[in-house]
């Protein structure tokens, strides 16, 4: 049995929650565990194979920690998949381990320095596994008693039994089922109550004891308490990030900080201070570090000093993955006059490893559409879904999917089951994708400005 695990803080700003709404279908990278090969469509992506591929890879080197020190950079149009295939590599780490996202603009404001800002983001995205036991409830059932007014239903009934303390008498209502093995429990069983989520779990009957207890999972423990009573003990585990515990343990903003999103600027001694106690309780055995996925977006909005924090930070011991992303070719480095590929400074390029996405076919568009649809539980009509294939292929897969909820809406609005073609054109017709907009606005400056 898995133990229970709480997955990383969702302190995400809404921005970034957004963001990552759009990718709610990416599962994984969709490619078989030993060959690494990206099946055409599997984990929601679809096609992007090669990149699939070349992504598994790096993810394979990262599991082995041999990746240290080195960057991802994932080059390519608009809309062909570099963010998804990024949060398709963080589900591959694990449910619990931590994918922030990071748009290159979002860290020039008023509030804090740059370095703040990235140094921030990169400890978003360090987890701290932390281990904690709690105690159950252990006794042996003595008494069930029926609940009369409830008939032939196995899962009725009042459950009483004693405690290992032998004082309290445990009322478990109607639940007398086994967690586990979905048996029913019986007058004489010996089991364990979760306190927490007052779940059951059957260790055997009492005369079975010392036999059943090896059966438990890896989770419970049984703990002889200086009396001789047996105590069962079981396991959980928190995910936070050592974002998260400087937050909460930085004593200008305190926790409600970690609600509001204004952090401020946090002292560097904290930051000291959390590296030494996580190193202590690493040791101790009580915490994991769980190196996560840091995505920086638009990469070369990023200036001269934010690449030189960077090229330090990827050397340091505690440092997560780091995946940028440019759909630009050449572009001056910000803060110097020097053109380079991505505008990325060329010794940071020597650090990085280059994916790129092409643009999709018109089956590949339909397909991703058809995915998107299906995660927002919308039916659409095979005539519909043609037609927001063809306005994908014209402006990008990111203005299609976003008419999926819109037509949806207006569909909803005249109470059809599914969304046909007009409510794609009605939505067309209301909602500008970028290249339109760009036209109207020139032109109404044409008009009344110029
Ligand atoms: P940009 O350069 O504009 O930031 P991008 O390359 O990061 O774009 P995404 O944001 O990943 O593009 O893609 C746009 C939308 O299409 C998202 O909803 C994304 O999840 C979906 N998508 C893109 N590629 C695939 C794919 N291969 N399989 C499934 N969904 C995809």
């Amino acid at each position: 049995m898995a133990a229970p695990i709480t997955t990383i803080s969702d302190s995400k700003d809404r921005n970034n929650l957004n963001l990552i709404a759009a990718h709610s279908h990416i599962r994984g990278l969709g490619v078989t565990p030993d060959t690494l090969t990206p099946k055409p469509v599997a984990d929601g992506l679809v096609g992007q194979q090669q990149a699939r591929k070349a992504a598994s890879v790096i993810l394979q080197m990262a599991k082995e920690g041999k990746i240290a020190g080195r960057a991802v950079l994932i080059s390519g149009p608009p809309s062909t998949g570099k963010t998804a295939i990024a949060i398709g590599m963080s589900k591959g780490l694990g449910e619990d381990v931590p994918f922030t996202m990071l748009a290159s603009s979002e860290i020039f404001s008023l509030e804090m320095s740059k370095t703040e800002a990235l140094e921030q983001a990169f400890r978003k995205s360090i987890g701290v596994r932390i281990r904690e036991e709690s105690e159950v409830i252990e006794g042996e059932v003595v008494e069930i008693q029926i609940d009369r007014s409830v008939t032939g239903n196995n899962k009725s009934g009042k459950l009483t039994l004693k405690t290992t303390d032998m004082e309290t008498l445990y009322d478990m209502g109607t639940r007398m089922i086994d967690s586990m093995t979905k048996e029913k429990v019986m007058a004489g069983d010996v089991i364990s109550i979760d306190k927490a989520s007052g779940r059951i779990t059957k260790l055997g009957r009492s005369y079975t004891r010392s036999r059943d207890y090896d059966a438990m999972g890896a989770d419970t423990k049984f703990v002889q308490c200086p009396d001789g009573e047996l105590q069962v003990r079981r396991e959980t585990v928190h995910t936070v990030s050592l974002h998260e515990i400087d937050v909460i343990n930085s004593r200008t903003q305190g926790f409600l900080a970690l609600f509001s999103g204004d952090t401020g600027e946090i002292r560097s001694e904290v930051r000291e201070q959390i590296n030494t106690k996580v190193a202590e309780w690493k040791e101790e055995g009580k915490a994991e570090i769980v190196p996560g996925v840091l995505f920086i977006d638009e990469v070369h909005m990023l200036d001269i000093e934010c690449f030189s924090f960077i090229n330090r930070a990827l050397e340091d011991e505690l440092a997560p993955i780091v995946i940028m992303a440019s759909n630009r070719g050449s572009a001056t480095i910000r803060g110097t006059s020097y053109r380079s590929p991505h505008g990325l400074p060329l010794d940071f390029l020597d650090r990085v490893v280059i994916i790129s996405t092409h643009p999709y076919s018109p089956d590949e568009i339909r397909e991703i559409l058809s995915i998107r649809a299906q995660e927002e539980e919308i039916d659409i009509s095979p005539d519909a879904l043609a037609l927001l294939t063809k306005i994908g292929q014209e402006t990008g897969l990111r203005y299609a999917g976003n008419l999926i909820t819109t037509s949806h809406l207006l569909s909803q609005k005249r109470r059809a089951k599914e969304v046909e073609v007009h409510d794609v054109q009605r939505s067309f017709q209301l909602f500008y994708d970028p290249s339109r907009s760009v036209k109207f606005v020139a032109e109404f400056e044409k008009r009344f400005i110029g």
